[in-house]
């Protein structure tokens, strides 16, 4: 508001016919100069039009000139006639310059100053009036002579730029300054643009335009959007360059960094292989991004974004008809769609591309547009697919691994059956005799038929682990309790184990949680440790104990035993595929194992003992989400 006083004053004190309007061209204050000059009383002019004090035919360019500096917000100059109270034109030069007052209100104000065309060439009169029309405005603005040489900067430009409070460019006092002396106040990368515009208005007359960065008095740099104006005399000839500086740091800023968001935005989208589209099936309004156009097979930025029909033409022909549908269907309801689809690309190239549109509805639930992306997938499917391969080799070799294994323990698995076999032959036999009695002893024979029951479903179970061993199938995830799996393994090694001399101990923490997991890879993992314990106490026999606890928000299991240890140097390489120090062995299980429990989240280790033997350890997490292929079976020794 201070500003307004300041110009009020200014105005009323000023001896050349000024106003002050608003940005719609009111007047909200009109000096005494004025009136005389107009004869219209303080009534008449409040409220009035200011360019109702200009004659009719001026009035079109008055307000032409006026526009274009409310959108520059730059001062403009125009050459109108006045009718004066006598009904006798004066040609005079407007000059009008608005500002912004910064109440809140945005609001514009309009000085108007009117100077007599035929006083222009008294220069030293008007130099003080420009003076003080540049120090009271809200503006950074200057003067500069007819060579080019910078004569004036008002305060606020001086303050900006830190000059002393009594240097010659404050009062305007000509120090013989080249026609370049601003440049050094202006950043280094922004000199050679400067240099140029500057060059052209001196060499033209035309005034100019550039934006550039300024140094303020502590030496940091704001944006500024400058122009230059010729004050022209009545013949033509420069009198004065008058200027303003807006600062646009603010907008320059933000446009750089949006120029820079939408650069990383370009580039995420190239490495990803992903486009985005914006698409109104009801004005036809198209938007691609770069890499849309990319991924769809056109050059990017080749004229305005092909039509939908277009690009359906680029869509494997077994495609195209799904693509239609669904586009359609997702019009008809308003609603979002994904694609799958094959694109040809001119050079033949058929590529995978996976479409997603998303709707976007106006208030009353129109359709206005559909914005999605397209990726280029590609090179993932194919991943997809060897993974797919992957896994099936793998199957097919953890298939055999347990074949090879059950094979290896046929003796001792036949052994394991006919014991159960055996126990139900001599109850059944048993049973026969207790009914033969005089009179049938039933109690007894019951008893023996209850035992035939639980030795005969004792074979069935033994017989029912070792097929799902045999079995061929893919991982398949399900809640497991990995107690109980040790414990049908140990069972089912038992005979191993006699065989061996090897005495087993558990100590199974009671409080393990079921975990997701594939009950016959878990199954695997721990036949192939326990069987390697017992094979490395073979000769000697030996103590095995199985572990399982919690431990760090996982399951911990070991396997221990007190053979020769691991072979020496071989601590790793026991992990590599073929590596083996057994005459018979296939050197899969360590290798198998430690991908089994990597697919699954955990971590396969062993370690030596403290005395003899070694120890195997694994880790599963208790949160196991996705399924995974068994990975990294390293395969060093095959080389
Ligand atoms: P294979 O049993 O067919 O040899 P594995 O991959 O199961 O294949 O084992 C690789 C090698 O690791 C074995 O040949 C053996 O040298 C060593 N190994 C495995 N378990 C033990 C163990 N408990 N004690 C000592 N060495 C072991």
């Amino acid at each position: 508001m201070a500003d307004i006083t300041k110009i009020g004053t200014f105005i009323q004190s000023s001896p050349h016919p000024a106003w002050l309007a608003t940005a719609q061209g009111h007047c909200v204050y009109v000096n005494p100069a004025l009136e005389r000059l107009t004869g219209l009383n303080s009534e008449e002019t409040e409220q009035a039009d200011w360019r109702s004090f200009l004659c009719e035919e001026d009035r079109g360019p008055a307000t032409a000139s006026w526009q274009g500096s409310l959108t520059a917000g730059a001062p403009y100059r125009v050459r109108v006639s006045i009718r004066g109270i006598d009904g006798i034109a004066t040609i005079v030069d407007l000059i009008a310059v608005g500002h912004k007052v910064d109440d809140g209100t945005e609001l514009w104000l309009f000085i108007g100053l009117v100077i007599d065309a035929a006083s222009q060439e008294q220069t030293p009169s008007r130099v003080p009036q420009l003076q003080a029309t540049l120090n009271v405005i809200p503006a950074y603005a200057w003067y500069a002579l007819p060579s080019g040489a910078l004569a004036f900067l008002n305060e606020r430009t001086a303050d900006y730029v830190g000059l002393p409070k009594d240097h010659p460019l404050r009062f305007g006092i000509d120090t013989g300054a080249a026609w370049d002396s601003h440049i050094p106040l202006l950043h280094p990368d922004d000199h050679e643009d400067s240099r140029r515009v500057w060059s052209t208005c001196l060499r033209t007359g035309c005034a100019g335009e550039v934006t550039f960065r300024v140094r303020n008095g502590e030496g940091g740099y704001r944006w500024f959007l400058s122009r230059a104006e010729p004050l022209l005399t009545s013949d033509g000839t420069v009198l004065y360059w008058v200027g303003v500086n807006l600062d646009i740091d603010d907008a320059k800023r933000a446009e750089q960094a949006l120029q820079r968001s939408e650069a990383y935005l370009a580039e995420a989208e190239r490495l990803s292989r992903t486009g985005s589209w914006a698409w109104s099936p009801v004005s036809d309004n198209r938007h691609y991004s770069e890499e849309c156009y990319r991924v769809l097979g056109f050059a990017p930025g080749d004229g305005t974004p092909p039509p939908l029909e277009t690009v359906i033409q680029r869509v494997h022909p077994e495609d195209q008809a799904q693509c239609r549908e669904q586009v359609e269907k997702a019009i008809r309801d308003k609603g979002d769609f994904e694609l799958h689809y094959r694109i040809v690309h001119p050079d033949k190239r058929v590529r995978n591309i996976h479409c997603v549109g998303h709707s976007i509805l106006d208030g009353s639930g129109d359709l206005v547009e559909f914005v999605g992306t397209v990726i280029d997938v590609t090179e993932r499917k194919s991943a997809e697919r060897e993974r797919e391969k992957l896994r099936l080799v793998e199957a097919d070799l953890a298939h055999t691994n347990r074949v090879s294994t059950l094979g290896e323990m046929a003796a001792s698995l036949a052994h394991e059956i006919k014991q159960p076999i055996a126990a139900a032959i001599t109850s059944a036999n048993s049973c026969i005799e207790w009914l033969a009695h005089e009179p049938p002893n039933l109690d007894r024979a019951r008893a023996a038929a209850a035992r035939i029951d639980k030795y005969g479903n004792r074979a069935a179970e033994i017989i029912d682990r070792i097929r799902s061993f045999y079995k061929k199938s893919l991982p398949q995830r399900e809640l497991v309790d990995v107690n109980g799996i040790i414990l049908e393994i140990l069972t089912l090694l038992d005979g191993e184990a006699n065989r061996s001399s090897v005495a087993v101990r558990t100590e199974l923490a009671a409080d393990l949680p079921e975990i997701m997991a594939d009950r016959v890879q878990l199954q695997q993992v721990f036949m192939n440790l326990i069987l390697n314990a017992i094979e490395a106490m073979r000769d000697e026999g030996g103590e095995l104990t199985v572990k399982s606890q919690r431990q760090d928000g996982q399951l911990l299991f070991s396997v221990i035993d007190t053979g020769p240890g691991l072979p020496v140097g071989g601590v790793d390489e026991i992990f590599s595929a073929f590596f083996t120090t057994k005459p018979q062995g296939s050197g899969m299980g360590l290798a198998i194992s430690r991908s089994i429990v990597e697919s699954h989240g955990g971590r396969l280790w062993a370690a030596a003992n403290d005395g003899r033997g070694a120890t195997f350890n694994f880790t599963l997490p208790t949160q196991v989400t996705e399924s995974s292929p068994l990975v990294g079976l390293n395969a060093s020794r095959m080389t």
